[in-house]
C-alpha cells in the first residue's frame, strides 16, 4: 500500500474528496458551497482550488474556484460559483450538487494574487470577481479589522450583488445596468472619477473579474498613479 508522510497527504497538488455541507443561494445565478475537506490546509486569502468532475464514461472537466472563506474556518472552504448558461462545470454545481454530495478538489494553489496583511489595500471586483476579494475582506475583519481595506464592486443590478448582507461600509458599489430607484451612489462602469474618489494611496490593489473588466480597471488604476507593481490581477475568463 502506498505510504505517505503527513506533508504529502496534505500537499495542495493531491486530489481529495470534499463533502458539501451547506449551500447558499446568493443571487439568482450565484450559489456558495461549503466543502468539508479531509486534507484541509490553511490558505492565504486570494488563493483558489481546482474542482474536477468525472462523468460515468470517464470524461473529466476541471475548473478553478477562488476561496471565499477565511483560513480561520479550519477544515472547510467556501466556494462561490456563478452559473454560466452554456458552461460545463458551473451548471453542474447549480443544478445537480446538493448537501451531502462529494466533490473532488485540490489546492490551495500558490499565486501572487494573495493578501499577506499589506495595508492599506484597494480591492476592485467585477461580478463574480468579488469572490477572492471577499475572502480577503472576511479575513481582515476577523484578524486585523483596524487595517484599511476598501472594495469597489462593479455589478449589473442590485439583484446580482453577491454577499449583499456582508459588504457594509468597506464597499463602494457601482451598478452598470440597473441601479435601485433610491440609489444615490455611482452608476455605470468603473471610471476615473470613481477611482479618484477612493484615492490612490494604497500599498496594494487587487483587481479581479472578466478579462475586459480587469483590463479596464487596472488601466484606470495605473492612469490614476498607482505603480504597476502594486496592482495584482486575476482573470476569470475562458483563457484565464
Ligand atoms: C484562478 C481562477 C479563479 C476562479 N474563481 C472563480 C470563482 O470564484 N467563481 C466563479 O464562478 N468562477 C471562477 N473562475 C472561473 C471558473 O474557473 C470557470 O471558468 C467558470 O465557472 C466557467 O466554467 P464552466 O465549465 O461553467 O464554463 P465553460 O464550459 O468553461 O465555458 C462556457 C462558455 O462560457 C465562456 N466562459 C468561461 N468562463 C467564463 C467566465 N468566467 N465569464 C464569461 N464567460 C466565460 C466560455 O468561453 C464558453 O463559451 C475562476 C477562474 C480562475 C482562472
Amino acid at each position: 500500500m502506498e505510504r505517505l508522510t503527513s506533508v504529502e497527504q496534505r500537499a495542495p497538488g493531491r486530489w481529495q474528496v470534499g463533502t458539501v455541507t451547506a449551500i447558499k443561494q446568493e443571487t439568482p445565478r450565484v450559489k456558495s458551497f461549503w466543502l468539508e475537506l479531509p486534507m484541509w490546509m490553511p490558505h492565504l486569502p486570494g488563493q483558489h482550488y481546482d474542482v474536477r468532475l468525472t462523468a460515468p464514461d470517464g470524461y473529466r472537466a476541471q475548473r478553478s474556484y477562488s476561496i471565499a472563506s477565511s483560513p480561520l474556518d479550519a477544515g472547510k472552504i467556501e466556494l462561490t460559483v456563478d452559473r454560466l448558461e452554456d458552461g460545463e462545470v458551473s451548471p453542474y454545481f447549480h443544478d445537480v450538487v446538493v448537501e451531502g454530495d462529494q466533490v473532488e478538489v485540490r489546492g490551495p494553489f500558490t499565486s501572487y494574487f494573495v493578501w499577506r496583511g499589506e495595508s492599506p489595500v484597494l480591492l476592485v471586483g467585477g461580478g463574480s470577481g468579488v469572490v477572492p476579494l471577499m475572502g480577503m475582506l472576511r479575513h481582515r475583519r476577523r484578524t486585523m479589522p483596524e487595517l484599511q481595506m476598501r472594495l469597489i464592486y462593479s455589478v449589473r443590478s442590485a439583484q446580482e450583488v453577491i454577499y449583499a448582507d456582508e459588504l457594509g461600509d468597506d464597499a463602494l458599489l457601482t451598478f452598470t445596468r440597473l441601479a435601485p430607484e433610491e440609489w444615490k451612489g455611482p452608476t455605470g462602469r468603473l471610471s476615473a472619477s470613481l477611482v479618484a474618489d477612493v484615492g490612490t494611496n494604497f500599498e496594494l490593489a487587487f483587481v479581479c473579474g472578466s478579462h475586459g473588466f480587469v483590463e479596464s480597471a487596472s488601466s484606470l488604476l495605473l492612469e490614476a498613479g498607482l505603480e504597476r507593481g502594486r496592482v495584482r490581477t486575476e482573470r476569470f475568463g475562458p483563457t484565464g
